[in-house]
């Protein structure tokens, strides 16, 4: 076999003249890499002109020494050897691009996270040079290539408006695009409406809500549709059309929405715990949190004593971690043989700020808070805890395989006692009478079968939404055009929520502001001349109506070719493996560039 990285066996389709360029990531990779043999191996590829080294490629220094050899004319393909694409591979193509030549005529090699983090010594010079080869045998090989660009309606699509789709729309109004913000109740608020005041600052829940609905009422851009849900969804971003579907008086009425983006902010809903969960269901005076914070709304704070159920509560338990952070073997699943295993993350503040709330205000009712962790994480929560401690509020400290026992009593008066192995007084069991136990319930994702099972949205193990990546993209769906806000995602409070909302809408004002979209090229195209309408490519296709065969004229006779909608290709090339002429390809991973990437790694 003869060698296509060989200088002496370059023929006419080698044109020679690409640029590598190796990073030492400050010696993230060159502690491990021998860059310089990396460069010297590079050197001698037919395909590659120039081959140099920086500490750092991302720097300015890094990129300019790109841009000055495409200005140069020395080069007119790069390769950069790196970290990994996800991370700087725009930096690159930006770069390419600022030399005034097509950014698509880049391609990247990680020797980052796939060589100097996995390998040492040697096989990491070794397996460096060789995915470098490949990458230069590819680089010379592609063609220019052009964003595929998309009408875009300016109009975006807000399902749920609790505080982060609430604030979604606000955010997305201001920079004059127009929002249908879809309610399934009859109004906005979600959770917000069912709580008092808001840990860690006291700020009236209603007080929130009613700021961000006066300005939903105000504005002219935001439609509010109560009572409905997205029934249907075609199409793609800049292009979706969903039906909505309205509950009134006189059944339902469905209507059509033209829309560029959607953001998912459908929330979360509270953990009910099962019948018998410390006792709950089965006395009166075990409720949960959330139904304690109703009550809290209701009583007027004139007395000295706490009122719930017509009862004086002078001695109230709280239970932290009620139906979160479930092991498996030791925790009960319900019925649905869900087990929560995450945090919820908001309930140990609103515990203490529910406890502070009761102390201030009603003198007369002592609070016994039993936790596993006190997780009061960010700016002003820890202050709840200490405020607790200085209004006595007595906390006692239980393992998660020995909760505290909620039993019926008749002692003293007391309805209920709770009895718990206090980790706090080394174990010491203690039991105290109760007029009242309160469940600190977690949060579990709303139930989205239908608009998640419609928009094909990934969801994890635990219910909640599935962003494209938790740093880098952490507010984007892998559907392009379809977004993320709030508690949909992950267990969080009204601020946070309020941040992922913003960001969202960030994102979608982006998309939209131009009134087109441009897409990575990276779609697959067909060959006309070859396509002989066989339809195994729209058989194969994972995406529904990319591919399609249509009707078309040739020679006078109407024959059959695939067709693909560039804006919902995923560019995953199912079509390509499938095509039995070769018909169809996925720009810039076309069949030549791969086997002149397999030839290289087989001639390292
Ligand atoms: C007991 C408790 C106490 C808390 N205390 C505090 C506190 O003191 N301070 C604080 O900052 N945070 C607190 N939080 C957290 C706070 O409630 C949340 O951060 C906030 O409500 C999240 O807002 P959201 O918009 O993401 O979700 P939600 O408030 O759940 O709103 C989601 C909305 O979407 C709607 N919806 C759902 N599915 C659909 C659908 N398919 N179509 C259309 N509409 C749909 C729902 O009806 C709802 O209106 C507490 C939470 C709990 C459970």
């Amino acid at each position: 076999m003869t060698n296509p990285n060989d200088k002496e066996n370059k023929d006419d389709t080698h044109n020679g003249k690409v640029g590598v360029y190796i990073c030492h990531c400050g010696g993230n990779i060159s502690d491990h890499v021998d860059v310089d043999k990396v460069r010297d191996a590079a050197e001698d590829l037919s395909c590659v002109k120039v081959a140099r080294t920086n500490m750092f490629m991302c720097s300015d220094p890094g990129q300019n020494m790109i841009i000055e050899d495409l200005e140069n004319g020395e080069v007119d393909r790069v390769v950069v050897a790196s970290c990994a694409p996800s991370l700087h591979e725009t930096t690159f193509r930006s770069a390419v691009e600022r030399a005034g030549a097509n950014p698509f005529v880049y391609e990247h090699a990680n020797i980052r996270e796939q060589v100097s983090w996995v390998h040492h010594g040697d096989p990491a010079t070794d397996k460096a040079s060789t995915l470098v080869a490949a990458a230069a045998a590819k680089a010379e090989n592609l063609e220019p290539l052009h964003p595929v660009r998309v009408d875009a309606f300016r109009h975006a699509t807000v399902i749920g408006a609790g505080i982060a789709g609430m604030k979604t729309a606000v955010d997305i109004a201001r920079q004059g695009i127009d929002v249908a913000l879809v309610e399934k109740t009859t109004q906005p608020g979600g959770r917000l409406n069912t709580l008092h005041t808001l840990a860690p600052d006291g700020e009236k829940a209603g007080d929130v809500v009613d700021a961000f609905y006066e300005e939903i009422q105000n504005s002219e851009r935001i439609t509010v549709y109560p009572n409905t849900q997205v029934n249907d969804v075609k199409g793609y971003v800049g292009n979706f059309t969903l039906t909505l579907a309205t509950d009134g008086e006189n059944g339902r009425a469905d209507t059509t929405v033209d829309t560029g983006a959607i953001v998912m902010a459908t929330g979360s809903q509270s953990y009910t715990p099962f019948n018998g969960e410390y006792a709950y269901g089965e006395h009166p005076q075990v409720i949960t949190l959330p139904e304690l914070i109703q009550t809290l709304a209701e009583n007027s704070g004139d007395e000295n004593t706490l009122t719930v159920n017509g009862k004086k509560i002078r001695n109230m338990v709280m239970i932290h971690c009620v139906g979160s952070r479930r092991i498996p073997g030791i925790h009960e699943t319900k019925e649905d043989a869900n087990l929560n295993e995450y945090c919820s993350r908001t309930c140990c503040s609103a515990v203490l700020h529910a406890g502070n709330f009761i102390r201030e205000t009603f003198p007369g009712t002592s609070i016994f808070d039993m936790y596993r962790d006190i997780r009061t994480y960010g700016r002003g929560q820890e202050e709840l805890y200490n405020r607790a401690a200085e209004n006595r509020v007595v906390f006692m400290r239980f393992e998660a395989d020995a909760p505290p026992r909620v039993e019926s009593s008749d002692t003293g008066n007391f309805p209920l006692s709770v009895t718990v192995s206090d980790g706090l007084t080394f174990n010491e069991e203690m039991t105290v009478p109760a007029d009242l136990v309160v469940l600190a319930t977690g949060v579990e994702p709303t139930d989205i079968s239908g608009i998640a099972g419609m928009l094909k949205l990934p969801r994890g193990n635990d219910g909640f939404l599935n962003e494209v990546h938790p740093k880098l993209r952490p507010v984007e769906l892998p559907v392009t055009g379809v977004f993320l806000a709030g508690t949909c995602q992950a267990p969080m409070d009204s601020s946070e929520a309020c941040n992922t909302a913003g960001a969202a809408a960030a994102k979608v004002s982006a998309l939209l502001g131009k009134g087109y979209i441009e897409l990575d090229p990276f779609v697959a195209h067909v060959d006309e001349e070859k396509c002989t309408g066989t339809g195994a490519c729209v058989d194969a296709c994972l995406v529904d109506d990319a591919l399609e065969l249509v009707e078309t004229e040739v020679a006078g006779q109407t024959v059959k070719k695939a067709r693909v909608t560039a804006a919902l290709c995923q560019g995953c090339g199912a079509c390509v493996a499938v095509c039995p002429e070769n018909a169809i390809e996925v720009n810039g991973w076309t069949l030549k560039q791969y086997e002149a990437m397999v030839d290289a790694i087989a001639a390292a």
